[in-house]
């Protein structure tokens, strides 16, 4: 009697089950994850489901217009992420958490879900659009207060429901772009306010790289989930735990810029991956 050899894929839930069963692992985490919430990549770095042209950090700061266009269309877009809920995939992290297994959960997501999913110490690599900071004067201020506040002045603008995409993104003219009203920073009462996110050509603020560096230099494992690694920002972890000789395992589907660095390459969706993980692991 001969027995079957393992799927493939067998082998690497197995391979993936051990590293993460050692501990100390460090989560770095990217728009894959949110998907299943129905969260588009916002920050717009994969771009696969972003409509427009991602904003730059430049035409923010420099075109009144542009960053104008860019608050309306979010106005919209709030409510979307607003009402997203964390998936199977947000909640399985939080179980290898609560089982003392993680050393850390570094995301590049905006959206809050790790957080909302009953994940803590998350370090958003990116920041988070449920703040915003004042450019004139630093404050930084809560998103849903500021909604509140675009609401009362603009009582009737939005998309009508035959203008949204069925990813959800609200495809508004220029002209109805201009119609809407911002509005100035509460603190100093100028502004511009600027979602607390890091913007394509701005660059991660320093002591977060560096808190996000330690983290990675005293992880037993770094695990890569949902990102295919595009930008530099979270790719560099991957080339640091990958010098320093610390096992690096990534779950996504399709190819990412990390798989010859990885030690463990599962190719599969996250909501069946990390859910068995949880239930191997946590019991
Ligand atoms: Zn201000």
């Amino acid at each position: 009697m001969t027995l079957a050899p393992p799927s493939p894929a067998g082998t690497a839930m197995d391979a993936l089950a051990a590293l993460v069963a050692d501990g100390d692992v460090v989560v770095l985490s990217g728009a894959g994850l949110s998907t299943d919430s129905g969260i588009p990549d916002y920050r717009g770095v994969t771009g696969s489901l972003r409509r427009h042209t991602p904003m730059t950090y430049q035409t923010f700061t420099r075109d009144p217009r542009g960053r104008h266009r860019y608050w309306a269309r979010s106005f919209v877009g709030w409510r979307q992420i607003r009402e997203a809920q964390p998936n199977d995939g947000h909640r399985a992290v939080a179980a290898l958490q609560a089982a003392a297994l993680l050393g850390g959960v570094i995301t590049q997501n905006v959206d809050g879900l790790h957080q909302a999913g009953g994940a803590s110490d998350v370090v958003e690599l990116h920041g988070g659009l449920d703040r915003t900071v004042c450019l004139g004067c630093g404050d930084v201020a809560d998103r849903a207060g500021l909604d509140d506040r675009l609401r009362a002045v603009n009582p009737d603008f939005g998309p009508r429901v035959e203008e949204i995409n069925p990813d959800g993104d609200a495809e508004l003219p220029d002209e109805l772009l201009d119609g809407f009203v911002m509005v100035d920073c509460l603190a100093c009462g100028g502004g511009p306010l600027k979602p607390d996110v890091v913007f394509f050509g701005e660059t991660v603020p320093r002591d977060r790289v560096d808190g996000c560096f330690a983290r990675v230099e005293g992880a037993g494992s770094l695990l890569v989930l949902g990102s295919s690694l595009t930008v530099m920002s979270g790719y560099r972890f991957v080339l640091h735990a990958a010098k320093l000789g610390i096992p690096v395992a990534i779950v996504n589907v399709g190819p990412t810029r990390g798989d010859a660095k990885a030690d463990v390459r599962v190719d599969a969706p996250l909501g069946e991956v990390l859910p068995a993980l949880a239930a191997r692991l946590c019991g």
